[in-house]
């Protein structure tokens, strides 16, 4: 990505995060954070507003985006989806982590994250549920293309093939 992009992609994120008044509402109602404070909200943002940098630590990469800091946030910050810029921007540059990745091979791969069990395909049976639809992975191939994400992707199948030699 080019230096212009790369900077009004910043400049988006500091509008975006500039209402912040760093109370640490967002770090203090964030579930994970309880359980892996390196993922902190706060100071992600507050590394954006005073430091004028998108974070490298991939500690965002923790968040679960189940919203809780925005509802809490009183300025109405969309930290989930500041977060969520900051891991499209890291793994533009190829620093996604090696699990993610690895989803996503397999997302291409068989269609879905999670195949159904034979055991769920026996129970839904049971209680008379229908069938679930099959999972297509052309389909998915398709919207990894329109998207994107097979570039992404291969920027970070590449960046771990380099990595590891
Ligand atoms: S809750 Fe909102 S205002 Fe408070 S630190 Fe988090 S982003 Fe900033
Ligand atoms: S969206 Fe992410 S950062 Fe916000 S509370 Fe949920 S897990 Fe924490």
């Amino acid at each position: 990505m080019g230096d212009n992009t790369q900077d009004q992609l910043l400049k988006d994120l500091k509008e975006r995060a500039r209402p912040c008044f760093q109370c640490g509402i967002c770090t203090s109602s964030c579930p994970v954070f309880r359980v892996a404070p390196e993922l902190n909200p706060r100071l992600s943002v507050d590394s954006i507003i005073t430091r004028g940098v998108v974070p490298r630590e991939g500690n965002e990469w923790l968040c679960a985006y189940c919203l809780m800091c925005d509802q809490r946030c009183p300025m109405g910050v969309s930290l989930a989806e500041i977060l969520m810029e900051i891991k499209n921007i890291s793994a533009r540059e190829g620093k996604a982590p090696p699990d993610v990745i690895e989803a996503a091979l397999s997302l291409m791969q068989d269609g879905c994250l999670s195949p159904i069990s034979s055991r769920s395909e026996k129970i839904r049976t049971e209680l008379g549920l229908p069938d679930l639809p099959k999972a297509e992975p052309a389909d998915v191939l398709k919207l990894f293309k329109a998207t994107g994400a097979l570039e992404v992707l291969e920027t970070n199948k590449a960046a771990q093939e380099e990595a590891s030699e």
